[in-house]
């Protein structure tokens, strides 16, 4: 099973991709994640990323794309994989068009779990009173930034998949286990 979980920040793509690990045994890969941990430990990804990722804007598509062509190399992703936050833009989408192929696979699905702007802005919030302020980019000036990004550079990918038959949209405004429900439905079909 290998899918892509799109949608914008708040949106759940980190809580079902975790859901989804567990009922389909494949790994969640998340550059968001990545990256977050590189800044932690300071490698030379996380000190070039940092400010960037701090002001909500989005990384290069050369660093991104290349994240993630290592990390779908390893023996964990053979069976199938969870991409959550990437591709954010086309060129990304069109590079791991390029990896998949050249590992002769495809992709089974991307579901864009949509939901509203200002129910987004309350979850984010919530999200980073939770964390204890752990994510420097979950604040509401850095969160509209990124919303804005997702509408220009990300949302594109919308018709892009949609072109290819792919795409499958879920309301990412119902109760968490409904739309687990929903993308199970999806992707079992
Ligand atoms: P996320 O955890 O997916 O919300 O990502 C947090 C931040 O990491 C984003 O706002 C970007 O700065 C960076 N990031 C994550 N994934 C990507 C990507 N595919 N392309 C560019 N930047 C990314």
């Amino acid at each position: 099973m290998r899918l892509i979980l799109l949608g914008p920040p708040g949106a759940g793509k980190g809580t079902q991709a975790k859901i989804l690990v567990e009922a389909y045994g494949i790994p969640q890969l998340s550059t968001g994640d990545i990256l977050r941990a590189a800044i932690a430990a300071k490698t030379p990804l996380g000190l070039e990323a940092k400010a960037i990722v701090d002001r909500g804007d989005l990384v290069s598509d050369a660093v991104v794309n290349g994240i993630v062509s290592e990390r779908l190399d390893a023996d964990d992703c053979k069976p199938g994989f969870i991409l959550d936050g990437f591709p954010r833009t086309i060129a990304q989408a069109e590079a791991l068009d390029r990896m998949l192929q050249d590992k002769g696979v495809k992709l089974d699905a991307v579901i864009e779990i949509k939901a509203d702007a200002d129910e987004l802005v309350r979850r984010v919030i919530q999200r980073a009173k939770e964390s204890g302020g752990a994510r420097a980019d979950d604040n509401e000036e850095v969160l509209r930034k990124r919303l804005g990004v997702y509408s220009d550079q990300t949302a594109p990918l919308v018709a892009y998949y949609s072109q290819k038959g792919l795409l499958k949209a879920v309301d990412g405004m119902a109760p968490v286990d409904e739309v687990t429900a929903v993308i199970k439905a999806a992707i079992d079909q």
